[in-house]
């Protein structure tokens, strides 16, 4: 394993840095950005359609968000709540919240009501910085979020330029909607600048991931600077982060591999970063081939849409030397289209709790279906599930343990939860079976959590039922995921009607219902009424027996 990572570690950058003083593990990453932002003043950090924002106005505005923020009470601790797609302001508002020593947290604007109340409260979080599009969710719950005190709303075309190129994807939701009291996102960053960063120890929390780990509701994992600054190391000392690179990210930046792999690696190395707020195949290749794009990482069902538009082939996008995926497998002839063009896809690995990746394919050793090899400083052991202190043997499958200098330290206000996922001395049990051959590469085969993997997002089914409940037509609900060629699963519920409700209520109905009260990725696309469903001795409903006879239907198909 070892010997497959080395000629990564000659071609990189770590010898410059080592010779400029720079101490790994002492510095928080928002003080390399900000040494870096001084080093490459002129040097464009991000482009968002066509505008460019250089290394030198990027720390301004950091800066300036600062000291509004500082402004309006931020201190050391507080945590506050982003809920944005790709945009400057999302990477400003994240690192501005960093030099005040507060806690990130990086939440999907597409929430509804109960999952944005639901983080809000768990968390506490003293300052919303939201898109427009969340405006009415928020003005639904405001009665019921004390601890927020302040909410600055921007809108994702506040920094388009005049003529955007790509085209930028209007989005109508929210806009114009009132948000009483709300701060313009003008108004933070037309404050002072910040004078001096807090005092951060790399040990404080940088960031609440929330997800569901293994079970039930959602978690915020606790990942301090030091798990930033060491996710952030493994990915930019990959001979293909330079300080010439681009990285064009579409993967929204709160999803934990974008944030790591684009953003934070970004920060790491001062290279520039292309923003795109939303995903679409023929923008993506535009932005790849007019800012020559080097590195990208996407879903696989992105890439796969990407190679199936009548524009495939019409862009240039050979530039793009690196391009990652993840969350589904890729098919060979997928794979093989880009090959033809030069690109390698190569497939990786890791979760929010370890600071996304753990594990990859070097781009010039690629197994396909494979999700490769661990990353440089992880260590792990594939448990016997049926007797956890037992190492399974080459080719046999278990359970994914993994230990990391980016293994968080816990969830949030939850010792129970962490205490099953972070088993003390960085240790992190994965809930993933996998199994590694001859070579070190790994394989996931199935997963012990119940998480459903769907065009990349995880989807929670235990979440995703109490949602269902408030229905009050529906007597039970189980949820499961179920194999879609594409997307890697997709959503199913399974459900009993109350008896007074039969017949006055159908599938679809049902469906479109449960899009209005949760994330799009998350909704059921699939509703089944049942008579009953299978339970075992307790009482329990039995989700297993549900998903074997899910996954013998779609191996008849
Ligand atoms: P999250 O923390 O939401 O990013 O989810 C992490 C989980 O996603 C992992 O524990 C895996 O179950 C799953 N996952 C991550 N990478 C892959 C991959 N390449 N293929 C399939 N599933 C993956």
């Amino acid at each position: 394993e070892v010997k497959a990572w080395e000629r990564f570690w000659e071609k990189s950058w770590t010898d410059v840095w080592v010779k400029e003083g720079y101490q790994h593990g002492k510095d928080p990453l928002f003080h390399i950005l900000y040494n870096n932002s001084l080093r490459n003043r002129h040097r464009t950090a991000l482009i968002y359609y066509g505008t460019v924002i250089t290394w030198d106005e990027l720390r301004d505005q950091i800066m300036r968000a600062a000291g509004g923020l500082q402004k309006l009470g931020v201190e050391k601790g507080d945590r506050v709540y982003l809920g944005m797609q790709n945009c400057p302001q999302f990477v400003i508002s994240y690192f501005a919240a960093h030099m005040l020593g507060a806690i990130v947290m990086a939440i999907s604007p597409a929430y509804k009501e109960g999952e944005v109340n639901f983080v809000l409260n768990n968390s506490e979080s003293k300052v919303m910085i939201i898109e427009e599009s969340v405006v009415p969710v928020v003005n639904q719950i405001r009665t019921n979020i004390p601890s927020v005190k302040h909410i600055i709303v921007t809108s994702l075309e506040e920094y388009l330029p005049e003529d955007p190129y790509p085209a930028f994807p209007a989005d109508p939701n929210g806009k114009g909607i009132e948000c009483p009291g709300a701060i313009a996102w003008k108004d933070l960053i037309a404050n002072e600048p910040l004078k001096k960063m807090a005092d951060v120890d790399v040990n404080d929390v940088a960031l609440l991931q929330y997800t569901s780990g293994t079970t039930g509701h959602p978690k915020g994992a606790m990942l301090t600077h030091l798990n930033l600054l060491n996710g952030a190391f493994v990915q930019a000392v990959q001979p293909y982060n330079t300080v010439d690179s681009v990285l064009v990210a579409v993967l929204p930046l709160f999803h934990i591999t974008s944030m790591n792999d684009h953003m934070l690696a970004w920060a790491f190395g001062g290279n520039t970063m292309v923003l795109l707020a939303r995903f679409d195949p023929e923008t993506w290749m535009q932005a790849v081939e007019r800012y020559q794009g080097t590195y990208s990482i996407v879903a696989t069902p992105v890439v796969i849409a990407i190679s199936n538009h009548p524009s495939f082939g019409k862009y240039d996008i050979t530039s793009l030397h690196n391009f990652g995926i993840g969350g589904a497998t890729l098919p060979q002839a997928v794979f093989n289209k880009y090959k033809d063009l030069g690109i390698t896809l190569f497939e990786g690995y890791g979760m929010s709790e370890t600071t996304a990746t753990t594990a990859f394919n070097p781009n010039d050793a690629v197994k396909l279906g494979s999700i490769g090899l661990p990353v440089p400083q992880v260590d792990l052991r594939i448990a016997d599930i049926n007797d956890l202190n037992r190492d399974v043997a080459i080719g046999e499958e278990g359970e994914l343990w993994v230990k990391t200098p980016s293994s968080g330290i816990g969830y949030w206000n939850d010792p129970e939860g962490s205490k099953e996922t972070f088993l003390g001395d960085g240790w992190v049990r994965t809930g993933d079976i996998v199994k590694m051959d001859e070579d070190g590469y790994l394989y996931i085969c199935g997963r012990l959590k119940e998480m459903i993997k769907s065009s990349a997002y995880s989807v929670f089914p235990a979440e995703v039922e109490e949602y269902m409940y408030a229905h009050p037509a529906i007597l039970e609900c189980c949820v499961i995921g179920t194999p879609h060629k594409v997307k890697g699963e997709e959503v199913k519920a399974f459900v009993v009607l109350k008896a007074d409700w039969k017949g006055k209520i159908t599938e679809a109905e049902l469906i479109e219902w449960a899009k209005s009260q949760m994330a799009p990725y998350k909704y059921p696309r699939h509703i089944e009424f049942r008579d009953s469903l299978p339970k075992g001795n307790t009482g329990k409903i039995m989700r297993k027996v549900l998903k074997e006879e899910e996954a013998a239907k779609s191996a008849q198909k």
